[in-house]
């Protein structure tokens, strides 16, 4: 998987490169799809939701360059693989999930890895979480209608943000660089397919349904 669709697509960053290596992606999936872990697509994880594409994963995680002691925020833990991987690459974590069922079998399994750096809550993460701000990263990983401010704001000067967002008919990966307290910079990295961002800074649950 990392030789094949990371390292052969550009993905450069040797720290996610080898935790990509390290967390074993099929203790993050359904006993019956153990054996499709490593396969370049997403998979179910139940309620709707989806586990990411490995390269999708790796593509935000570098995006976000992030170093050693860094702290980095994720929205839209699902199955927990994406903090994972941050939790190698980043100095604590910080997940929040909206899936109470998600959210309780993300927890086990990091538990379970011996994961002890990463703080999950159950509830909408769309606007971040400000008791825990500022990050050097932010990594949302599911699809809103904008770049909701509040998550700007929580970024460190210098930190980084990606957020799949859409735009006309498709969704767009865009990475949001605080270069000092007032000013950003946006970066578009490309098509991207995420399941909706539902909540206060996402899309409302109703049409939400319909995206
Ligand atoms: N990073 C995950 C992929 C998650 S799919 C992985 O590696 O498996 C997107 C997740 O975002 C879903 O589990 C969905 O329930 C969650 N989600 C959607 N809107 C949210 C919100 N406002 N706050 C927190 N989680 C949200």
């Amino acid at each position: 998987m990392v030789d094949e669709q990371l390292h052969a697509r550009g993905i450069r960053d040797a720290a996610v490169l080898e935790a990509m290596k390290t967390i074993p992606r099929e203790a993050f999936l359904p006993v019956d799809l153990a054996h499709a872990a490593y396969r370049d697509t997403p998979l179910p994880i139940g309620d709707g939701q989806t586990i990411s594409q490995p390269y999708v994963v790796a593509l935000m995680a570098s995006a976000l360059c992030l170093r050693p002691g860094d702290r980095a925020l994720e929205i839209g833990t699902g199955s927990g693989y994406a903090a994972a991987i941050l939790s190698l690459v980043a100095g604590q974590v910080y997940t929040v999930e909206r899936n109470p069922r998600l959210a309780t079998e993300a927890e086990e399994r990091f538990h379970a890895l011996g994961l002890s750096n990463i703080a999950l809550r159950c509830g909408d993460g769309s606007l971040g979480w400000p008791d825990a701000a500022p990050f050097e990263g932010i990594m949302v990983s599911a699809s809103g209608p904008r770049v909701p401010p509040e998550l700007r704001e929580q970024l460190t000067v210098g930190g980084r943000l990606v957020i799949p967002v859409a735009h006309r008919r498709q969704q767009r990966l865009s990475c949001v660089r605080r270069l000092a307290d007032d000013e950003f910079r946006e970066r578009d990295l490309g098509p991207v397919r995420f399941v909706p961002l539902v909540g206060a800074g996402g899309w409302p649950v109703t049409e939400a349904v319909r995206v």
